[in-house]
This record gives C-alpha cells, sequence and structure tokens, in this order.
C-alpha cells in the first residue's frame, strides 16, 4: 500500500441543490473525498444552473467532482434517453443488416458536433473530471432479442465512406478483422476529439471501459486508449453479479481488471480507477461488496467509486435488493 484511495460514488436523481446537500454532507461524514454526477441530455437542456449550483456545493465540501454523459447519444452508460437521436434520426447508427439503431453514431459529423457542445458545457459546470462513461457502439442483440448475435452497428453511410478512404475497398457487411479495428479506431478518434476539447476547457478526462475486452463493448486492447495525451484517469467496472457474464467472482474478476488498469495507468503515467457493483445485487451480497471493495484498495488503485450511491435504491428496476446494507458495506470497507 502506498496511500489511501481516492473514494467516491455516483450521484443522481436529486435536482434540487437545497436537498442534495444533504446528501453531500452525509457523503463526506462517511469519509468519501469525490462525486460523480450525472448530466444527460436533459439535464443539460433543462437543468443546467441546478447542476451547476450541486457540482459548486460538492467542491465547497471538498470532493473532487466528476460529471458523466449519462446515456447521452445512446452511447454511453445510464439510465437516462436520448433525445438527440429522436430529434436527429438521420445521426442514428446502421446495422449491418441494415436497419436503424436507437443510438447517434460516432462517425457522424453532427453527433461529433453536439459532443463537442456536450462537452464544453459539462466543463463549464465547474467540474474537476468529465468521466467518459461505458462508450460503445450499440450492439443490437442487447435490446432487440430477435437481432442475431453477429448484428453489429455502424455501416451508415458515414462509416462507409470513412472506411473507404481508410481502407480503400468497400466496407464489408460481416465483421471481419478490419471491420473490428475499424469500429475500435473510430471509437478511439471519437474520444480523443471530446477529451481534448474537454482538456481545452480545463476539465481532466477518465474514461472507464466495461470489463470485457471485444469490440461489441468498446475495445480489445486498452493500451492506444491508455496512451493517450488527453487521458488521465483509466476506471473499469468489474460488476460481477448479472452484468459483465454474471461471473459471481467478486474477488477474483475485481482483483484481475484493479492489475489491468494499474499496469496501464503505471506505464502511462495515469491513475487508476475501479467502480464497485451498487446496483441490482440480491439479498446478503453485503459480503460481495465488502470483498470486492477490499479488494480494490488492496490492489492499491488510485481511486474506488461505487455505482451509485444508497444501493441504487431510487432506480427501482436496478435496485439492490437490500440497497442500505449495500451501501453501508461499501462504506465500512473503505479505509
Ligand atoms: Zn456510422
Amino acid at each position: 500500500m502506498t496511500g489511501r484511495p481516492e473514494t467516491g460514488t455516483s450521484y443522481f436523481g436529486v435536482g434540487d441543490p437545497a436537498h442534495a446537500v444533504r446528501d453531500l454532507d452525509r457523503f463526506r461524514e462517511a469519509g468519501l473525498d469525490a462525486i460523480l454526477h450525472t448530466f444527460s441530455e436533459r439535464d443539460r437542456e433543462y437543468n443546467r444552473k441546478s447542476v451547476r449550483e450541486i457540482v459548486a456545493a460538492s467542491a465547497d465540501r471538498g470532493f473532487r467532482t466528476y460529471v458523466n454523459p449519462w446515456g447521452v447519444g445512446g452511447v454511453f452508460g445510464g439510465e437516462a434517453y436520448s433525445a438527440f437521436v429522436a430529434r436527429q434520426p438521420d445521426t442514428r447508427q446502421v446495422r449491418n443488416t441494415g436497419e436503424r439503431a436507437p443510438a447517434a453514431c460516432f462517425n457522424h459529423p453532427d453527433f461529433r458536433e453536439y459532443m463537442r457542445e456536450w462537452t464544453r458545457d459539462a466543463a463549464a459546470l465547474g467540474v474537476d473530471v468529465v468521466f467518459w462513461d461505458e462508450p460503445n457502439w450499440h450492439v443490437p442483440a442487447w435490446d432487440d432479442k430477435g437481432a442475431p448475435e453477429d448484428t453489429w452497428c455502424c455501416r451508415c453511410d458515414h462509416c462507409r465512406k470513412c472506411y473507404r478512404d481508410q481502407y480503400d475497398e468497400p466496407m464489408p457487411a460481416t465483421e471481419t478483422e478490419e471491420v473490428s479495428r475499424f469500429r475500435e479506431e473510430s471509437l478511439v478518434d471519437f474520444l480523443e476529439e471530446v477529451m481534448a476539447v474537454a482538456a481545452d476547457a480545463g476539465a481532466a478526462n477518465a474514461v472507464c471501459l466495461m470489463p470485457v475486452e471485444t469490440t461489441d463493448y468498446g475495445l480489445r486492447d486498452w493500451s492506444r486508449l491508455a496512451a493517450s495525451n488527453h487521458l488521465d484517469i483509466l476506471a473499469t467496472d468489474p460488476y460481477w453479479h448479472d452484468a459483465f457474464g454474471s461471473t459471481d467472482k467478486p474477488k477474483e474478476f475485481v482483483g484481475s481488471f484493479a492489475t489491468k488498469v494499474n499496469n496501464l495507468a503505471a506505464t502511462n503515467d495515469l491513475e487508476s480507477q475501479i467502480w464497485i457493483q451498487g446496483f441490482d445485487l440480491p439479498a446478503n451480497a453485503a459480503d460481495d461488496v465488502r470483498r470486492a471493495t477490499r479488494t480494490a484498495v488492496d490492489a492499491d488503485v488510485d481511486s474506488v467509486f461505487i455505482w451509485g450511491y444508497d444501493g441504487c435504491r431510487t432506480i427501482s428496476e436496478i435496485a439492490c435488493e437490500e440497497p442500505d446494507a449495500v451501501w453501508n458495506a461499501y462504506v465500512d470497507e473503505l479505509p
């Protein structure tokens, strides 16, 4: 151990700063020192001043503040819907089988412009870190049970043109090695652009990759992203129960990914960060949460977070069965 890690939680669902400060004080008393505020498309459109006040109240209490693009464009993690893809349906991704998907394309210039604006607005909230959460190409099989497992995105006009420019041949309709590489390169290129905007605005950048090293879930090889000059924090979220293959082995799952982000962080002068599962856990999960938290702390990662506060009690569909027990286990186990 070289020191105590940063300890944090995600926070969402409370729009009134007067109410939020009570939670912030409670988190501070529990010993946390970082907080991630969600910034959905709706927050950006309607609640920006309120979010800014909550961020300021967090900073006043000594928290390092993070903000994430909650469900923005349908290409990041989170339980928020995208109005952008409804208002600009031409920006949507296209399946290799031709149907449109409910998510914006990383290669569409209008979405790129929208995300540059989102990023400037996010940084203007006064946050320390912009947290790029689980960026991924849309996977049709995730929300359409009728879609074959090997259906992928995106094969829109922009992607096909970019692919032709790079590979000097038409984009195949099946996922060849070149297509996988193109999809990953496109994702990294997108992240580089928005991270540069955040950095210009004075915010640090974190990217949270899902703990599944495939093109569908993000990137097979994390080292190229880790080498980015704009990246400051490399995070992953090894959620062990009913999320990423339902390993139900918190110690092993968290431990192996803590080692992975630590190694990449050491090589690339980054901070490493591990997220602990605090949602969708069954009864009697407190011991697993303790094991996972202890594993991340003992691995000496720079930062440990939980998704999310109070066992996600307020998002009933993904709430833990015993949310308070999960939350208390997390904060108790932190050093
Ligand atoms: Zn596309």
